[in-house]
């Protein structure tokens, strides 16, 4: 099959179109026809080596995967040839674990990543995942939308619902607001009955964002935002900040948070540290929580919320395989108002 192969980390020229060979499905696996695979920040940071935690390479980039079933192992008994499914981030977990039995697979010590080992990826023809990370794709979903669910709008059903618990009426500002996760937890957030705020350093992105959120905070790079957020809740700050950017944007969402408040870390953009007092925390009764990922439970309500059109994927464009190196390095540069995805070349091509 044709697949982008990352061999060594490093620039968008690290991402070749190679002849590897076919997947074959294990017993647990099915064999998917790469429909569309969505091009997030992490494949960013795992080829240019930001991001190296489990990764191994050679690897085959690529999480956000739907596609059409063309192959079952013998163990498959949910999915049949012909169906179109999505995936969640992973390709294997264990099933029997504590994590597993909890609803936190995302931590399952087992857990395989798609796109970081194991030359299992989206940016290729075929990709094999076994059944536990697969969920079906409702009609009226389309594939591309169905790529992207997992990742970049199931995160922030996990962030906002089942990590953040936003309740009806509360304030949530949403950094990183125009981002693949960003602009649906925006949509999310808003779903659940809440004042929503997006934060943005790009004017042109301000407007588009203006469609998803209650109000924008725009603002030059560096500079504290925080009093647009206080002056937009009289005063109080964000109940809940859904955190897609982390330290360049810290000091700034400290000051933004109110007393009592949960701040949802979801994804880092940069290596760097933060130094801060954890007084400045506990004497407001302030939390921090984690987001990983998505759970196989989590994606599957993700579909039906798309179906029902209660969360409108946002796809920025849909490009071919071959062409994914400028994909991500506009990506890189943040030059994307919601997802990217690429479309491998079709079987005998
Ligand atoms: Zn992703
Ligand atoms: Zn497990």
């Amino acid at each position: 099959m044709k697949a982008i192969v990352v061999r060594q980390t490093g620039g968008p020229e690290a991402l070749r179109l190679e002849t590897v060979p076919d997947p074959v499905p294990g017993p647990r696996e099915a064999l998917i026809e790469v429909g569309a695979c969505g091009v997030c920040s992490l494949d960013v940071v795992t080829r240019n080596g930001t991001y190296r935690r489990n990764v191994e390479l050679p690897l085959i980039p690529g999480h956000e995967i739907a596609g059409r079933i063309v192959q079952v192992g013998s163990e498959v008994r949910r999915f049949r040839v012909g169906d179109r499914v999505a995936t969640t981030q992973r390709s294997h977990i264990c099933g029997s674990c504590r994590h597993c039995r909890s609803g936190g697979e995302t931590l399952c010590e087992e857990r395989r990543f798609l796109g970081q080992q194991r030359m299992v990826g989206g940016y290729a023809q075929y990709a094999a995942v076994e059944d536990d990370n697969l969920a079906l794709v409702p009609d009226g979903v389309s594939t591309e939308q169905a790529a992207i669910a997992g990742c970049a709008i199931g995160t922030g059903l996990n962030a906002v619902r089942d990590t953040g618990r936003v309740r009806l009426g509360e304030r949530v500002l949403v950094t990183g607001a125009a981002g693949g996760v960003g602009i649906h937890a925006l949509q999310i957030a808003r779903a659940s009955g809440a004042f929503v705020i997006a934060q943005t350093t790009s004017q042109q992105k301000a407007q588009a964002l203006a469609h998803y959120a209650d109000a924008v905070v725009v603002h030059a790079r560096g500079e504290d935002f925080s009093p647009q957020v206080r002056a937009l809740t009289a005063g109080a700050g964000a109940d809940v900040i859904i955190d897609n950017v982390g330290t360049p944007l810290f000091e700034p969402m400290r000051r933004s948070l109110a007393v009592n408040g949960r701040w949802i870390l979801v994804g880092q953009v940069t290596d760097g540290f933060v130094p801060f007092n954890p007084a400045q925390l506990f004497l407001r009764n302030q939390s921090m929580l984690s987001v990983h990922s998505t759970t196989r439970v989590q994606l599957e309500d993700t579909l039906q919320l798309i179906a029902r059109g209660v969360v409108t994927p946002v796809i920025a464009g849909v490009e071919r395989l071959e062409d994914v190196a400028a994909v991500q390095a506009r990506v890189e540069r943040g030059d994307v108002c919601g997802r990217i995805l690429v479309r491998p070349p079709a079987p005998g091509a």
